[in-house]
């Protein structure tokens, strides 16, 4: 190829320009070394005595695929990530990003690719203080790794009680029709729950609900769920529309919807209610509670009325 010509691959481009590129991609998401791209860690500042650490990744043919464009893909990497942090009520903080890919990747995608992650760090305040970049052939995927400082008080799955509401942020179902890229982490509302009393579990739901709620059901309690109060994605009803499975279904079981489950005091629901009303848009429904698990049985979750019988509460199983 001709000199003058920049190079449009990974393998044209080679390692230590990629670097380069990527330093100027993120512009002003990325600080000055040591605190971010330049050396053999990212040296940041934290006061927090306690740190929250997740990672989840984004894979070609399993969370997006060319269909996609690369800007949606980084910020469902970045927002994947942020929801978990939300979910423990913190503020996120900074990211690593372990890249790989194969040589004939475009430049070009990349570009798009960090330029979106950088905007979406920018919005949430996140700096992403550096990663690493690996070659595979065939494989295109991306981690990202993000920490975040907790809030007045960590959220987590445990601690539900006998008699708590159960509340579930946004609409639920059908993500696969666009959401799944597209969702708005809840980390002002996750906050905003870590110092508001009477807030016992949260979670965020990533495999569908169906699946999920029962990680925040103590031993010993079940979690009634009123099935007509459950709020359905319209890409849920499109769905079913689609596949003629019942809409329910897509709601309880497709998974990446990326909303905040969590349990509150009866005492402290209405309050909860009336607080959220004043600070966000964010639709919030109660949909259920939490009581005694019926002697002799094992049911963590149970629906009233019931599931019909051809829908059953699985969720997204990741290795089946
Ligand atoms: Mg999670």
């Amino acid at each position: 190829m001709p000199a003058s010509t920049p190079p449009t691959t990974l393998g044209t481009l080679g390692e230590t320009a990629l670097v380069e590129a990527i330093r100027r991609w993120l512009g002003p998401a990325n600080p000055p070394a040591p605190a971010g791209i330049g050396d053999d860690c990212a040296a940041v500042d934290h006061r927090a005595s306690r740190l929250l650490l997740t990672v989840d990744p984004v894979i070609r043919g399993r969370h997006f695929d060319d269909a996609l464009p690369p800007g949606l893909v980084a910020e469902k990497l970045l927002k994947r990530n942020l929801s978990d942090i939300a979910a423990m009520g913190g503020r996120p903080l900074h990211a690593v990003i372990a890249l790989t890919a194969p040589p004939e990747l475009e430049v070009a995608w990349l570009a798009r690719f960090y330029r979106a992650l950088a905007r979406c760090a920018r919005r949430y305040g996140v700096l992403v203080v550096g990663g690493d970049c690996t070659r595979a052939d065939g494989f295109l995927g991306a981690y990202l790794t993000l920490t975040g400082a907790p809030g007045k008080k960590l959220l987590t799955r445990t601690g539900a009680r006998l008699g708590d509401v159960l509340f579930v942020t946004g609409r639920l179902g059908g993500s696969l029709l666009g959401r799944h890229a597209r969702f708005a982490p809840r980390v002002a509302e996750g906050a905003w729950l870590a110092s508001t009393k009477g807030v016992h579990a949260a979670i965020d739901l990533s495999d569908g609900l169906g699946k999920d709620l029962a990680s925040i059901v103590p031993d010993g309690l079940c979690a009634r769920i009123h099935l007509r109060a459950l709020p359905v994605a319209a890409d849920a009803r499109r769905a079913a529309a689609k596949d003629g499975r019942p809409y329910i279904d897509h709601v309880l079981n497709d998974g990446e919807d990326f909303e905040l489950l969590f349990a509150v005091a009866r005492t402290h629901a209405d309050a909860l209610e009336q607080g959220w009303k004043l600070r966000f848009r964010t639709p919030l429904t109660r949909i259920g509670n939490f009581e005694k698990r019926l002697q002799g049985t094992n049911e963590a979750v149970c629906f009233d009325p019931p599931l019909p019988a051809d829908v059953h509460a699985r969720g997204y199983e990741h290795f089946r």
